[in-house]
């Protein structure tokens, strides 16, 4: 076979949706896997239910996961020159014919086929008629009324349907616009798609596509029905299964490569194999093993592959990513040395990046007070102030920070004091954080630097002199 290509038509009647992002994926890993094509094409015929707002989505969407194409976007609006010249081609072939017939007088004809037991379709009135172009004719197909179609889906094995269900289909409506499966084959001739990897919602749709692109003797593509995607309910994905909207998961704050990852996990295996990051996607992913059977989206599995994605990143991959939500609370934070530094004591304790920007509170709230009450109430002793302080001293002049120099520094207070580890470690982070959680104490004093160290514990000393008096 020539080289790959794929293709992503999303219909921009709504934002990108969980299933939707899986198709899409599946398509580009395709395509990367085998050097090939990835194509993205808007099918946006449908004027009154298409948005603008929802193209940006889409967009905005595929960026996110980082599914970039190679050709594109393209927009079937702007290719109705394109569509009438095929349906020509049709035309004066015979494949084609115009019909007058009105819309009552084809309900009634379902309605009698379905009265005599048949499945409710037109009856080809017109087919024969030879009828020439009128304003209020439309094109119908001319279904040929013997024999079978059989879909080969790599997915699901053959799908055979016989032809005499199939009812002449209209191609092109009366007002000129042709309709969405005519498009969708002239779209996928003419771009050279040769893998059409799609929701197995399509399924019916595919007979009338490849008797299609057999009357314009194209060469078929390989087609795959993926099945569909459920709620933990087993009923199909829906808003009530919570968000549906993919950008919203990155609000979520999950990592586009663990999205990714869970996504493709509904429907494709490889062994019992859960974690890959991207790159070994695109090396593994094949057809073969996309499963026959629907899976089930599980928002605690993805979040669980999320934290394993934030534990195996690096804290440069992190920072651009948290970034965005330490700065929509408020906090003035940069991508520097510090931002890393605050990352690797967090990023082994958050599930998402919305957890470890509530982590990170403290390392960007210039005065952590007011302390958490009960945190200061059950630490504060009056006999810390002279503890803190002493620490704060000694801290002060460390010149190596290490965090074997900061040991050394607790065990000598330790020692002076008689106190147990805990005992002075607690306050401390309380100094430090205003509440008792936190990443271990002296990962944090590193991130954190000596100065709002020093200064923190000064005015917990401050605080707790002032409790007394
Ligand atoms: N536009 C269709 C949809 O959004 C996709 C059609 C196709 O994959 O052939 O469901």
């Amino acid at each position: 076979m020539n080289s790959i290509i794929t293709r992503f038509p999303p219909s921009p009647t709504g934002y990108l949706h969980v299933g939707g992002a899986r198709t899409a994926l599946f398509n580009w890993l395709y395509a990367r896997n085998k050097k090939g094509k990835f194509v993205l094409r808007i099918e946006d015929t449908d004027t009154v239910r298409s948005t603008q707002a929802s193209v940006d989505a889409i967009f905005e969407a595929m960026q996110w996961l980082e599914l970039d194409w190679d050709e594109g976007p393209f927009f079937q609006t702007q290719r109705f020159d394109l569509y009438r010249e095929y349906l020509q081609k049709l035309l004066d072939s015979g494949d084609a014919y115009y019909c007058t017939c009105t819309p009552e007088e084809v309900d009634a004809m379902r309605q009698k086929a379905k009265a005599e037991g048949g499945k409710p379709k037109y009856d080809g009135r017109c087919r024969d008629r030879g009828l020439p172009k009128s304003d209020n004719a439309v094109i119908r197909f001319k279904s040929p009324l013997s024999g079978t179609t059989v879909v080969e889906d790599v997915i699901k094995g053959n799908i055979v349907f016989q032809n005499s269900e199939q009812d002449d289909f209209v191609i092109c409506r009366s007002d000129g616009t042709p309709t969405y499966n005519f498009v969708v084959v002239v779209d996928d001739i003419t771009m050279g798609i040769n893998t059409i990897i799609r929701g197995d919602d399509h399924v019916m749709n595919t007979p009338k596509q490849i008797l299609l692109y057999k009357a314009l003797k194209a060469s078929l593509p390989v087609f795959g029905h993926v099945p569909m995607v459920l709620g933990k309910d087993k009923t199909r994905l829906s808003k009530r299964h919570g968000a549906m909207s993919v950008t919203a998961y990155r609000d979520m704050g999950f990592l586009p490569d663990a999205f990714i990852n869970y996504l493709v996990r509904l429907g494709w295996s490889h062994g019992d194999q859960e974690f890959f990051t991207r790159e070994e996607l695109v090396e593994k992913f094949n057809l073969e093993s996309i499963g026959k059977s629907a899976s089930v989206f599980d928002m605690d599995k993805l979040t669980a592959l999320n934290a394993d994605h934030i534990r195996a990143a690096s804290v440069s991959e992190l920072a651009p990513r948290l970034l965005p939500f330490l700065q929509a609370k408020g906090y003035d934070a940069v991508d520097d040395q510090y931002l890393k530094g605050v990352i690797e004591t967090l990023h082994n304790r958050s599930k998402t990046l919305v957890e470890m920007a509530e982590g990170a509170h403290f390392y960007y709230r210039e005065d952590v007070r007011p302390y958490d009450a009960k945190a200061a109430k059950k630490f504060f002793k009056p006999e810390m102030a002279k503890v803190l302080a002493s620490l704060a001293d000694q801290l002060e002049t460390l010149e190596d920070m290490s965090e074997k120099k900061q040991e050394a520094v607790f065990k000598d207070l330790m020692e002076q004091t008689g106190l147990g580890f805990g005992k002075i470690a607690q306050p401390v982070r309380v100094a430090l954080t205003g509440t008792t959680v936190s990443p271990g104490i002296f990962e944090m004093i590193t991130a954190l630097g000596k100065k709002r160290v020093v200064d923190r514990l000064k005015l917990a000393v401050e605080f707790i002199e002032s409790m007394g008096s």
